[in-house]
């Protein structure tokens, strides 16, 4: 980060994107003092040649940015005390994605940048935006939230576009972020535990769509919508996007179909039917913003359709991995929680369910209202017994034990099932821990064993 030359730089927190600001700060001639609590950390820093410092005793007044890595707390549970001693100093306090900002304002402001947040649906979109753009053949960086630090990114260039999932911690700490295209998908109350009440939260995420060029604003929501309505009042350009109503501007989806409302009569631009990856009405909110920020980037429709077609979703999350006959085999592995598992089971209608593993609070009582979807439970791992007990007389299942035998079991009978689409759905609604190391190698063992079956076609990427 060039912007950061000469100039003294805390680093806290030295995981992967910590790691990665560190060497960027340093590549562009700032001086890095950097420390991580994890004494693994300090090792790796150290042995790359960084100066790592207990910042108790560091001497502050020297330092210009305090960098915070995901990950370490700001406001809950309790400021870290790394923390109050920078702004005791009068240290301002970023993250990676400010330093991002710096870097595209200095180097080319007018790369594409398009930046997107909310409380679900966050990857899913930046990776159709991403997909879309690429398969238009377009320079684009995908990184944030989404796996890859901001700052390992190759550097701003005039026609480089920058896709960038932004968490609301790393808003908080991106006071300057200006993107192109700035995306609220949606605000529910599921993080608040982080931000101390629902309107802090709300307040960071609209900080992301506030100083962007296009503000594209889910408005399925109470809080997105005022939030574009004050956008709009205060005359900046809004698209508003809703999966529940038909707007008389902006986009909506109307089932599969994806409208453009219009003073004559709206118009279809592109129709979700066939995008396989892209199934149910969580998707078709995602699919609606990233329509709209393509259309911002200037791609026509023809290459926004072709790059919708030949998405392939991402790993772990509704992935289809397999077909056999009518039979779908589905990879939800990502749902550790029931509220994870509720979009899965709302988008099909005949599930051979596979759930069950570490449980959560709360149980699946929360999904009752699809049980109705369920032909048959598969119940795996130390959540079997309690799951099995809330589903009693109204869903059949079965205790399987293990992801293999629920995997050839439900494959059986899914086999024999003489209507409609037959899905076998494994969305676990619980962590993975108690038989895997995490939800992906969960997702994995599912997609070898499902590609194992005779007869098989895998699908996807
Ligand atoms: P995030 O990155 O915000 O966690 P993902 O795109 O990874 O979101 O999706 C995670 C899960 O959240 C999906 O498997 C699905 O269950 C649910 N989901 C995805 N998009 C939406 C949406 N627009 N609204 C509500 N839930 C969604």
């Amino acid at each position: 980060a060039t912007t950061c030359k000469n100039k003294k730089i805390a680093v806290f927190g030295l995981g992967g994107s910590g790691m990665a600001t560190a060497r960027a700060l340093e590549a562009g001639g700032g001086d890095v003092v950097a420390w991580d609590d994890n004494p693994d950390n300090v090792r790796k820093a150290e042995a790359e040649g960084f100066a790592v410092r207990d910042m108790h005793d560091l001497d502050w007044s020297g330092i210009a940015s305090l960098v915070l890595s995901p990950g370490v707390p700001l406001t809950h549970p309790r400021p870290h005390w790394t923390v109050d001693l920078a702004r005791a100093a009068g240290v301002e306090i970023i993250g990676d994605i400010e330093l991002f900002v710096r870097e595209r304002k200095a180097l080319a402001p007018e790369a594409p940048f398009v930046a997107i947040t909310g409380t679900n649906g966050k990857s899913t979109t930046t990776a159709l935006i991403a997909h879309v753009l690429r398969s238009a053949g377009r320079d684009t960086q995908l990184g944030g939230n989404i796996g890859t630090a901001i700052l390992t990114l190759d550097p701003p260039a005039p026609a480089r576009h920058y896709v960038v999932e932004c968490s609301s911690y790393q808003i908080d700490l991106a006071p300057g972020i200006n993107p192109t295209v700035g995306i609220l998908l949606n605000l529910t109350p599921d993080h608040i535990d982080r931000h101390g009440s629902m309107e802090n939260y709300a307040a960071v995420k609209e900080r992301l769509v506030a100083k962007s060029g296009t503000a594209i604003l889910g408005v399925d929501d109470d809080y997105c919508r005022a939030i574009a309505d004050r956008l709009e009042k205060a005359g900046r350009k809004v698209i508003r996007i809703s999966v529940k109503e038909t707007l008389a501007e902006g986009l909506y989806a109307d089932g599969p179909r994806l409208m453009r409302a219009a003073r004559g009569g709206a118009e279809e631009l592109l129709s979700l039917a066939g995008t396989g990856s892209l199934r149910g009405r969580h998707n078709a909110q995602n699919a609606l913003a990233a329509l709209a920020a393509c259309l911002a980037c200037g791609l026509s429709l023809e290459e926004i359709k072709a790059g919708f077609r030949s998405f392939p979703g991402l790993a772990h999350r509704m992935e289809q991995v397999g077909r056999r006959g009518r039979v779908l085999f589905v990879n939800d592995s990502k749902a550790t929680n029931a509220e994870a598992s509720a979009p899965a089971l709302a988008s099909f209608d005949r599930i051979y369910w596979i759930a069950g593993g570490l449980p959560k609070a709360g149980g699946i009582e929360s999904l009752t209202d699809f049980f109705p979807h369920i032909v048959k439970a598969y119940l795996i791992g130390e959540a079997a017994p309690s799951f099995a007990a809330t589903l009693g007389e109204r869903v059949p299942y079965e205790i399987s034990g293990t992801l293999s035998a629920a995997v050839a079991h439900a494959s059986r009978d899914a086999a024999q099932d003489g209507e409609g689409e037959p899905v076998v759905l494994l969305s676990p609604a619980c962590a993975s821990f108690d038989q895997f190391r995490n939800f992906e190698v969960r997702g994995e063992a599912f997609r070898e064993l499902v590609l194992a079956l005779d007869g098989v076609e895998p699908l996807g990427g």
